[in-house]
């Protein structure tokens, strides 16, 4: 792998994935739309998690 990854960016709070541990990039929320993918740090995650899962297509349920 000699290719960098992108910068992510949380979409909330603008945290950079690229500064967090490898266990806490893993908990990050990703969420991908028409527009691209959208990034969620984890504590935005958890702060948002009923809109995440009221989004959520039933099947995913
Ligand atoms: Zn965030």
């Amino acid at each position: 792998m000699s290719e960098r990854p992108e910068p992510i960016n949380c979409e909330h709070c603008g945290r950079d994935r690229s500064t967090d541990t490898d266990v806490d990039a893993l908990a990050w929320a990703s969420d991908t739309d028409a527009t691209g993918t959208h990034w969620l740090c984890p504590q935005c995650a958890r702060d948002h998690v009923r809109d995440i899962e009221g989004k959520l297509p039933r099947e995913y349920w």
